[in-house]
C-alpha cells in the first residue's frame, strides 16, 4: 500500500474484483515509479502490467460480461449512482491525491473537477433509464430497436484530466451493460486506483470494472490488440491513436478517439474585450494541459493592441506556484520529459522569428516543473508554433482583417476540436461557427460542457462522437428486431 497525500492507495491491479501484482517477465521490473509534478519525488511504486495482465483483465470483464449485461437498467443504474456516492464521500481524498499525482489545482479538483466524476455516473444512470426503443412500423410488421452492449471494453486515458477522463468513459460503458478494462497513463494511476476501492464499496460485481496499470505500448497495446475487446475508447495523442488503429485492426474492433487540437479563440473588433480577454487567460489552465484550449488568439487588427494590453494584465496577475495552495493559479507541467517537449517547442518558435510577449521559459524562481505562461507574437506563416499541439501554457496571437481571414486561419491546422468566438453580433456568430472545422464551438464563453452534448473532435482531433445517447450509440451493438403482424 502506498501513501499519497495522506490516503491510502493501492498500487496494484484490479482484476476481477482482486488486487494482483505484476507477474513481470524477464526484460523490466515488476513496478514502476510514479512522481509528483509538485516536487518531481516518487509517491507510490506502482505495478507494472504487460500482455499477462491485460490477457487476465479482459479474460476477467468478459466472464463478468453476460450477467452485467442481463442486469436490469434499474440495478445498473442503481449501482451507479451508489459509486457516485462513493465519489462524493472521497471528494477529498480524491482530490488530493489527483492533486499529487498531476500537479493539477487542488481548487479545481475540489470544486469542479470531482464533483464531475460523480455527475458522470449519475449523468448517464439516469440517460440508461430513459433511453427510448425506437418502434415503428412496416407494412403491419414492428421494428423494434435496442441497445444492446457490446462486450468488452478497452478504455485508454491521458494524464491531464485522469479521474474525469476515464469516467467519461467508464460511467457510459457499465450504464450500457459493458464490462471494462480501463489502462491509466502511467504519469498519473493512483485515482483510477481508488476508484476501483469505491466501485467495489458500492458493490459493482467483480470483473466489471477492472484496472490494468503500466506503460502505453506495454500495457495498452496487448489491450488494443485483444480479440476479445468489442470496444475501444481513447482519448490521448495522435500518434497513439495511430498505434491503436493499428492494433485494432485485425478485429475490425470500433473505436472512439478524443485526441489533440489547435484550437482558436476568434476575436472580432464588435467584441466585449474585457471578456474576451478573459476568455484568453483561461486557456492557462490547468498549465495549458488541455486539449480543448483555445491556444492560437486569433484577433482583429483594429483592436489588437486594445486586447492585448488587458490579456497580458490578466497573466501578469495570475499566481504560478504549489497547486496544493488553494491561491494558485497555474501549476506545474506533468512531468520533466513533457516540460522539455514544451521548452522545445518554444525554443523553435523563437529561432524562426516569433517573439515572446510574456513568459517564454521555466519559471526560475519556482524550479521544478513550473513554466512560464507564454504568449508569442509575430510567428511566421506555417511555423511549427501555430500548427502543432503544444499542450502547455504557450499561446500564440495572430491578427486578421476580415471575416474571412478569420475563418480560414482558424481552420489552418490539421486539427478540429473545438473554437471560441468573442463577438458581440450574433448573426457574426451564427455565420461564423457554421463555418468552423469543429466539434464544439463556444460564443463568447469557453469550456461550458453539457453531458448530453456531442462530444469529439473533426480531422486529426479524432473519430467518433461521445456525450448524451451517442455515447451509447457507440457502446452498444444496436439490433433492429422485425417481428410479423
Ligand atoms: P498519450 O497518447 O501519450 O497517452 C495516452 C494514453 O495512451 C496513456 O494511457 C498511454 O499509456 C497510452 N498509450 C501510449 N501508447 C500506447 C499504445 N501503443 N497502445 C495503447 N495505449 C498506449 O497522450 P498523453 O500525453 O497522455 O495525453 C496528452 C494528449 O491527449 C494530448 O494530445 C491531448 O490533446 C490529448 N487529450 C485529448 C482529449 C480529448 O478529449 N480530445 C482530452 C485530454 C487529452
Amino acid at each position: 500500500m502506498a501513501t499519497v497525500a495522506g490516503v491510502a492507495v493501492d498500487p496494484r491491479h484490479w482484476i476481477g474484483g482482486e488486487r494482483v501484482a505484476s507477474a513481470r517477465p524477464a526484460g523490466g521490473g515488476a513496478t514502476f515509479t510514479d512522481l509528483s509534478p509538485i516536487d518531481e519525488r516518487p509517491i507510490a511504486e506502482i505495478a507494472r502490467g504487460g500482455a499477462a495482465e491485460a490477457d487476465a483483465a479482459v479474460a476477467a470483464a468478459r466472464a463478468a460480461f453476460p450477467a452485467w449485461a442481463r442486469t436490469g437498467r434499474e440495478e445498473r443504474a442503481r449501482l451507479l449512482h451508489a459509486i457516485a456516492d462513493g465519489v462524493e464521500k472521497r471528494t477529498e481524498e480524491l482530490a488530493r491525491v489527483e492533486t499529487a499525482d498531476n500537479g493539477a489545482l487542488i481548487r479545481s479538483h475540489r470544486r469542479g473537477v470531482m464533483p464531475r466524476v460523480a455527475h458522470n455516473f449519475r449523468f448517464f444512470a439516469d440517460r440508461l433509464l430513459g433511453l427510448g426503443h425506437d418502434d415503428f412500423e412496416t407494412r403491419g410488421h414492428r421494428n423494434h430497436v435496442s441497445w444492446d452492449p457490446a462486450g468488452v471494453c478497452a478504455l485508454i486515458t491521458p494524464w491531464n484530466a485522469p479521474l474525469m477522463l476515464a469516467t467519461w468513459k467508464i460511467a457510459p460503458a457499465l450504464a450500457a451493460g459493458n464490462t471494462v478494462v480501463l489502462k491509466p497513463a502511467e504519469w498519473t494511476p493512483l485515482t483510477a486506483s481508488l476508484l476501483a476501492d469505491i466501485a467495489a464499496e458500492a458493490g459493482l460485481p467483480d470483473g466489471v470494472l477492472n484496472v490494468v496499470q503500466g506503460y502505453g505500448a506495454e500495457a495498452g497495446g496487448p489491450l488494443t490488440a485483444h480479440p476479445d475487446v468489442r470496444r475501444i475508447s481513447f482519448t490521448g495523442s495522435v500518434p497513439t491513436a495511430r498505434a491503436i488503429a493499428a492494433a485494432a485492426a485485425p478485429h475490425l474492433t470500433p473505436m472512439s478517439l478524443e485526441l489533440g487540437g489547435k484550437s482558436p479563440l476568434l476575436v472580432f473588433a464588435d467584441a466585449d474585450l474585457d471578456l474576451a480577454a478573459d476568455l484568453a487567460v483561461e486557456q492557462y489552465d490547468n498549465a495549458g494541459q488541455v486539449c480543448l484550449a483555445a491556444t492560437r488568439l486569433l484577433v482583429e487588427s483594429s483592436v489588437a493592441e486594445a486586447f492585448t494590453e488587458r490579456l497580458l494584465a490578466r497573466t501578469g496577475a495570475l499566481k504560478q506556484g504549489d497547486p496544493r495552495d488553494p491561491g494558485t493559479d497555474v501549476g506545474p507541467q506533468i512531468h520533466r520529459r513533457h516540460l522539455e517537449r514544451v521548452d522545445g517547442f518554444v525554443r523553435r518558435a523563437r529561432e524562426a522569428g516569433a517573439r515572446a510577449l510574456t513568459g517564454g521559459g521555466p519559471n526560475d524562481d519556482l524550479g521544478g516543473l513550473y513554466y512560464r505562461p507564454t504568449l508569442f507574437t509575430g510567428a511566421p506563416d506555417g511555423a511549427e508554433i501555430l500548427t502543432e499541439e503544444v499542450f502547455g501554457p504557450v499561446l500564440t496571437l495572430q491578427t486578421f482583417d476580415t471575416e474571412e481571414q478569420a475563418v480560414a486561419l482558424a481552420n489552418g491546422t490539421r486539427y478540429g476540436l473545438a473554437a471560441t468566438l468573442a463577438t458581440g453580433d450574433p448573426d457574426r456568430a451564427a455565420r461564423v461557427s457554421g463555418r468552423l472545422v469543429a466539434g464544439t464551438v463556444w460564443v463568447n464563453c469557453f469550456f461550458v460542457r453539457d453531458l448530453a452534448a456531442p462530444f469529439g473532435g473533426s480531422r486529426l482531433s479524432g473519430m467518433g462522437r461521445e456525450g448524451g445517447d451517442w455515447s451509447f450509440d457507440f457502446y452498444c451493438d444496436l439490433k433492429n428486431t422485425v417481428t410479423a403482424p
